[in-house]
């Protein structure tokens, strides 16, 4: 048994009396054991935190991670733990075909990796991948998210009449019967209509997702300077708003047109995939840093990169909450006060006042330094 304790970093845990409190953490394998002060050192290990605040570990709730060939995946640990992400959930690059082989794949990986599993049979290997009726095999991917009901948290569909082709309805109606059936959520991206937002909301209820919801397209979440009925609505429902940033889905002026009625995103994700990495996505702490920037506070950010996720995805014995004996999944940062310029999804450049830096993680109680990305942050 080995046990490290992480001196110097500053918890950031609303929940917690000590929250925003300068602490020490011993961590007993891959359990917390005790936070406080002045612990008594019986120690294998100290970390220096070096005043960075420790959050529980972070999720990104979109990401495209599964390789083998496949032209979206990228490698794991370099959008995970390399950018102080501890679990990374792959959206629906893989169907009921290839998830075995990914769920192997993923074992190796130090970062956390869960799935949303693709209603479509291969998933995103071929495109318009749910043009035709043969393309979904509800029976066997049934059986998959039954089998691996650990890993795969929840199942995908790509909304949009390039994808879908003529029949923007049938997909919706067979995801709706897998995910009753598995009694799990169904993540949605949409674009572009067919089909019209309206339409896929009501298909949706709740603790499903709906992700890109601040993409610049038309068929978007605000009408007339207002957020459309639909979707104040579905709130209300609890379907939850996922920004899903990538390399077309993201609008910075749309998400601050929305916080300006009053509407923010549940949860920050990154869409990181190759061709949304390095530019204009280097990593989730980027995401979180443009959301900092249109107004969210440092408490709603880390919370829909934590708490919220933690919960919609059943993950709450993981991840979601610093406290003695949870496991040891962190995640440290700083918010560092440079300016610097970068780009949404329409290539329109953003000034950053501020950024929430990535400085480290823990996984299952392991330390992993945080590598920065190369990358051209500026546009
Ligand atoms: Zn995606």
């Amino acid at each position: 048994m080995s046990t490290t304790k992480i001196t110097n970093v500053i918890l950031y845990e609303p929940n917690s009396s000590l929250h925003l409190q300068s602490v020490e953490l011993l961590i007993d394998n891959d359990i917390i054991s005790n936070i406080g002060n002045s612990l008594a050192d019986s120690s294998d290990w100290t970390v220096d935190g070096d005043g960075a605040y420790v959050s529980s570990g972070w999720i990104d709730m979109h990401v495209h991670c599964y390789k083998n060939g496949n032209p979206w995946g990228m490698d794991a640990d370099t959008i995970g733990c390399d950018t102080g992400v501890v679990c990374i959930c792959d959206a629906g690059t893989t169907g009921y075909r290839e998830v075995s082989k990914f769920f192997n794949s993923a074992k190796k990986s130090k970062t956390i990796i869960k799935a949303f599993l693709n209603i479509a049979n291969d998933g995103l290997r071929y495109p318009h991948e749910l043009s035709s009726p043969e393309n979904i095999d509800q029976a066997a991917t049934i059986e998959q998210i039954q089998h691996l009901s650990d890993f795969i948290v929840g199942i995908k569909v790509r909304a949009s009449g390039s994808v879908m082709g003529e029949d923007t309805v049938t997909p919706f109606i067979k995801a709706r019967c897998i995910a009753d059936k598995t009694n799990k959520p169904i993540m949605v991206h949409f674009g572009n209509n067919p089909p019209d937002i309206k339409d896929i909301l009501r298909q949706l209820k709740q603790g499903d997702i709906l992700t890109h919801c601040f993409h610049g397209k038309p068929n978007g979440i605000i009408e007339n300077q207002r957020i459309k009925e639909i979707v104040l609505q579905k709130r209300k429902e609890d379907v939850l708003f996922d920004v899903g940033h990538g390399n077309e889905s993201f609008s910075y002026q749309k998400a601050k047109e929305a916080f300006e009625l009053g509407f923010k995103a549940d949860t920050i994700s990154s869409d990181l995939h190759q061709i949304s990495y390095p530019f204009p996505v280097p990593s989730l702490a980027n995401v979180m840093s443009k959301m900092l920037e249109i107004g969210y506070s440092l408490s709603e950010i880390i919370t829909s990169v934590t708490k919220t996720p933690a919960q919609i995805l059943f993950l709450t014995e993981e991840f979601g909450e610093i406290k003695k004996h949870s496991k040891a999944n962190l995640t440290l940062f700083k918010v560092n006060n440079r300016s610097i310029t970068v780009s949404d999804s329409s290539r329109i450049p953003v000034v950053l006042s501020r950024q929430i830096t990535p400085i480290g993680c823990l996984i299952h109680g392991e330390c992993i330094k945080a590598k920065p990305v190369q990358t051209k942050e500026t546009v």
